[in-house]
């Protein structure tokens, strides 16, 4: 038995055997002779040919479960895997190098992609995507080494892996996966907030693990603790058996309060509203949970869940709101408009940038691309007769950008009116709150808006300069620390200055400490993942919202992260909240 410490990023208890994630191609570099010439060559011909019929029944897939146009995408894909010149090119390296095939596949093509690069336009940069695709998948034959996809996995497991991309996480076998855990990654990247959404219990920067356990080794998470119980003694997963147990006990025990509003106990109501990544997968746990509304759903996620390479067209986008508007049809649901970018890519769209937190992203990159942002404004509006929709718009850091956007609301309205479309007029337009700057004009800001929804995750990495993917600064991550609350403080009495509403939808609602204290400064809505709701409900209906503002103005005059923390842990114990110090 061996235990690994790591960062907690979703709660919860995960007992099964490990599968190694590993994406990793080990291309070996060796000389051959002139009489394994022909040999390696006929190894590449079965490779293309193998991988040729692979990318035809992927096609055959994309028809059949999309569309024919979303399978000519790979047309030229196909074709290019037995091009002439990159054939060519590949067996006369070969001949004139004396090298295994392995390596001088992955030399030509990465040559070839190096080249297209240095081309201006874009046309070029996405042929690399789809070489640079052929290549791995020459290799990869060429090697016998199968990237199993984590959609294809058909056994319960814990995924262990050394990073996992947004899109890794959501195209899951949500069915199969248990829990994962990886080598990187913060509290707050996205594919932690996937696995707080889907319930699934997760553990970040456990370093080296890839390498040191190998698949099917049993193993627990117990993601409270932070820890990662590799071939646990039998006496340790007995106790874990248990745990679960008692956890899967608890979760239906909240369930009781899933039918009432949340009101504190001096009789403040404070919704809590549900975050909500993948609605197929979600909506229901959302229902079940008795979310008051969705405070934020991240519409990038209906680019990035599905492998496409293409952004979807307006009717998939109308349909796909409109399920979601139609299945909540009494609760508000807020819809936030495309946030791509930082750790959210789509390697068509988003391009490649030495700082993409702080590049071209959200509302930046919309507003470059009005067609891509106008689909979506339109497919929004269509589908706002089905339900009680909000927009919203993220990482606003001047006002400029509610005024464009709104040019473009405007122009998307009139066309939907002359083409006698139906739609909802006035859709609240609200904005969020998670670029210092955005903070600190949140007067100006608000004038323009009908509520704000601070985004804390974004807020706090700016204000601290500290990554939020980044395991190994996550001690600066500090959702207290007094700059932090001076900001959140700043914005609510602004919002409430220029009476609109002010909700917080980033991940430090979800935790007991951090609610008290935003209840606290004034904050009139949470929304936060399904998993923690009902807890954070029994919180509230125990506590007196007039205590909470004490308690948060207290922590307003303080200096530190720790003194903060000291003044909650006085507070709990004064009202016995013990189990959330
Ligand atoms: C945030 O920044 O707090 C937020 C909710 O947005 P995201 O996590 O998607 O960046
Ligand atoms: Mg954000």
């Amino acid at each position: 038995m061996k235990v690994h410490h790591g960062i907690s990023a979703s709660i919860g208890i995960a007992i099964g055997e490990a599968f190694i994630y590993d994406q990793h191609l080990h291309i070996p570099n060796y000389s051959i002779s002139e009489r394994q010439i022909e040999y390696e060559i006929h190894r590449f011909f079965v490779a293309m040919t193998k991988t040729k019929n692979e990318l035809i029944q992927i096609q055959k897939k994309l028809i059949q479960e999309i569309s024919e146009d979303q399978g000519k995408i790979l047309d030229a894909h196909i074709m290019m895997v037995d091009d002439a010149t990159l054939v060519d090119k590949i067996c006369d390296t070969l001949r004139a190098e004396k090298r295994n095939i392995e390596s001088v596949v992955f030399d030509v093509i990465n040559e070839q992609c190096q080249e297209l690069a240095k081309a201006n336009e874009s046309f070029f940069h996405d042929r690399i995507i789809d070489i640079f695709d052929i290549g791995q998948k020459l290799l990869q034959n060429l090697l016998y080494q199968k990237n199993v996809s984590l959609s294809n996995i058909e056994r319960d497991v814990i995924v262990v892996a050394s990073e996992l991309s947004v899109s890794d996480t959501a195209n899951m076998n949500k069915k199969h996966v248990l829990g994962f855990v990886t080598e990187f990654g913060g509290k707050t990247s996205h594919s932690s907030i996937l696995a707080k959404s889907l319930s699934m219990p997760a553990i970040f920067g456990l370093s080296n693990i890839v390498h040191e356990i190998s698949s099917g080794t049993i193993c627990i998470i117990d993601s409270e603790k932070g820890l990662f119980i590799q071939d646990p003694d039998e006496k340790t997963l007995k106790e874990y058996q248990n745990k679960k147990l008692a956890e899967n006990a608890q979760r239906e025990e909240n369930l009781l309060l899933s039918r009432i509003p949340t009101v504190t106990k001096d009789g403040f109501a404070i919704p809590l509203k549900a975050n909500m990544e993948i609605p197929e997968q979600e909506i229901d746990n959302v229902k079940k949970c008795g979310a008051e509304g969705v405070g934020l759903y991240r519409s990038e996620f209906l680019y990035l869940s599905k492998k496409r390479k293409t952004l979807p067209t307006e009717e998939q986008q109308f349909l796909a709101y409109k399920f979601i508007l139609e299945r909540l049809s009494n609760k508000e649901v807020t819809i936030r408009t495309l946030d791509l970018g930082g750790d959210k890519v789509i390697e068509t769209y988003t391009v490649k940038e030495n700082n993409p937190n702080m590049g071209w992203r959200a509302i930046r990159l919309c507003l470059k691309n009005p067609e891509i942002f106008k689909t979506q404004l339109r497919a929004l509006y269509r589908a706002s007769i089905y339900g009680k929709l909000r927009i919203m718009l993220p990482m606003i850091s001047v006002v400029e950008e509610i005024i464009e956007t709104k040019k473009l609301i405007e122009e998307v309205k009139s066309n939907l009116q002359r083409e006698k479309i139906p739609f909802v007029k006035d859709v609240p337009l609200g904005i969020m709150i998670e670029t210092p700057a955005a903070a600190l004009i949140s007067d100006a800001l608000a004038k323009h808006v009908d509520f704000f929804s601070i985004g804390s995750n974004d807020l706090i990495q700016y204000v601290m300069a500290c990554d939020r993917g980044n395991e190994k600064i996550s001690y600066l991550y500090e959702p207290l620390h007094p700059a932090i609350l001076q900001l959140i403080a700043i914005t609510i009495k602004n919002a409430h200055k220029n009476k609109i509403y002010c909700s917080l939808c980033g991940e430090m609602g979800s935790d007991p400490n951090n609610a008290l204290i935003l209840v606290g400064l004034g904050i009139d809505e949470i929304s936060l993942s399904t998993g923690k709701l009902l807890e954070i409900r029994k919180l509230f209906q125990n506590t007196n919202k007039k205590d909470l503002e004490a308690l948060a103005a207290q922590a307003l005059t303080m200096s530190t992260q720790k003194e903060v923390n000291q003044l909650l842990l006085r507070y709990n114990k004064a009202h016995k909240n013990i189990k959330i110090i």
